[in-house]
């Protein structure tokens, strides 16, 4: 029986290295040039990292975490996210020191129970920031301005940016207070998990795509006016700050995120080319009560995170090409019969020390079904060795590209070999 990779998972190869690659080398690029260093995390952790943190009544703790009980009894969690596991590498390290700003960037797989969709996966990569140490607005302008730059860089044209807050807990409070009264007579008409919510955790109703209780939530009141005076200030430094950079942005007062831990500026970015579900890019905001909350010293912290694979698909269902990466010449050495093999080895060992991307038929012998991978595999040049090549020492170069072929000693004639293949190409 052959079996598959499990639901909701994918490998990755072809193409979409080169697509994966030229995300991630962006993106690292635009990190250093902001300051921000790696981080690599495991990719289990114990379950209270993502529980204490992301919250219980989300739909990733209550259902969507993988987690399993090791030898030892404990429970552990393959990550669903980034950010936990970050704060909880920054408090055990002590990486913070008073009055100074860390700067940490993270790439990682993460495991989701979702519904398997075209882009919703059950593992997928992510890739973000997070900035510990200030509450600076003008530092989740910076964060924000890191997300748009990124997007903008690969090649994306029509983005949206949607901002909110969600204010500190005072505001939380008074708005929670008042949307308890709105929801009480309508409480009926909400799905049987937000009936739940409404009880437990009523923010997360925001969370909720089904349509009843879209409609439930049409003229509720929103968070945003019940701000206090000093978030409402810090909300209004962030958008300056935006305007200053010129960076668009849409006042969203329904956008709510996934986790429990956020304060203050939440933040999105959608492709606005592509009308599915599925068109945010990534995401985040200010979480300034979760480094105290995991025992940690207090300390604010702002950061987003980008989804890889959904970044990818994007690209190619818009048609933004991975550009700015130098070809390299690819060279492919066809060894007629297998006893011209050291001399082959000699050839190959040279244009390898030159860093050509070189390879050599390790079984096949047939010239024309050799010629054949040269045209599939996109090679530039044929080096063909047979029996006339060895006795003289000479090599055979096709020049897939331009139809010519050469024929040049391998001793003494090295510079008309590099010249025939382009030397200077291959750095
Ligand atoms: P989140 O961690 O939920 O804020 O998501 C940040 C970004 O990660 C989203 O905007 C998506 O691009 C991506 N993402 C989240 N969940 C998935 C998933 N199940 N499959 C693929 N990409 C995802």
């Amino acid at each position: 029986m052959v079996l598959n990779s499990p639901r909701g998972t994918a490998d990755i190869f072809g193409n979409n290295i080169e697509y994966r690659d030229h995300i991630i080398r962006s993106a690292v690029k635009l990190f250093e040039v902001f300051n921000y260093s790696e981080i690599i995390t495991p990719a289990f952790e114990h379950t209270e990292v993502f529980s204490r943190s992301i919250g219980t009544e989300t739909d990733i703790v209550s259902r969507e975490m993988y987690t399993f009980t090791d030898k030892k009894g404990r429970s552990l969690t393959l990550r669903p996210e980034g950010t936990a596991a970050v704060v909880r590498a920054v408090i055990e390290n002590k990486m913070y020191a008073a009055g100074a700003t860390l700067k940490l960037f993270y790439i990682g797989n993460m495991f989701r129970y979702e519904r398997p969709q075209k882009g919703r996966m059950r593992e997928f990569w992510q890739l973000g920031i997070e900035a510990f140490g200030s509450d600076n607005a003008l530092l989740d302008a910076e964060v924000i301005w890191m997300l748009n730059l990124l997007f903008k860089e690969l090649g994306f044209k029509n983005l949206a940016l949607l901002v909110n807050s969600l204010g500190c807990n005072k505001c939380r409070q008074d708005f929670l207070a008042e949307f308890g009264k709105y929801l009480e007579p309508l409480a009926g008409r909400l799905c049987g998990d937000c009936k739940n919510r409404a009880e437990k955790n009523p923010m997360r109703i925001f969370d909720c795509k089904k349509e009843g209780c879209a409609e439930v939530l049409a003229d509720s009141p929103k968070i945003i006016s019940f701000l206090c005076g000093q978030c409402r200030d810090h909300f209004s430094r962030v958008l300056e700050y935006l305007e200053k950079l010129g960076i668009n942005y849409k006042k969203d007062e329904s956008l709510v995120r996934g986790f429990d831990y956020y304060t203050r500026t939440i933040f999105e970015i959608v492709s606005e080319d592509i009308k599915s579900a599925q068109n945010a890019l990534g995401g985040g905001g200010r979480y300034d009560r979760l480094v105290k909350q995991f025992g940690g010293p207090d300390i604010p912290a702002v950061g987003f995170a980008v989804g890889i694979d959904r970044t990818m698909m994007l690209m190619g269902q818009l048609g933004i090409k991975p550009g700015g990466k130098v070809k390299k010449t690819r060279i492919y050495l066809i060894c007629m019969e297998e006893k011209y093999q050291d001399y082959c080895l000699e050839v190959l060992k040279y244009f390898r020390d030159k860093n050509f991307i070189c390879d050599i038929n390790f079984s096949n012998r047939n010239l024309k079904s050799e010629i054949k991978q040269v045209g599939k595999n996109e090679y530039d040049f044929a080096v063909i060795i047979g029996e006339k090549e060895v006795k003289d020492r000479m090599v055979t170069i096709k020049d897939i590209v331009a139809f010519k072929q050469h024929s040049v000693k391998w001793d003494g004639e090295k510079d008309k070999i590099l010249k025939i293949i382009g030397a200077g190409d291959n750095e």
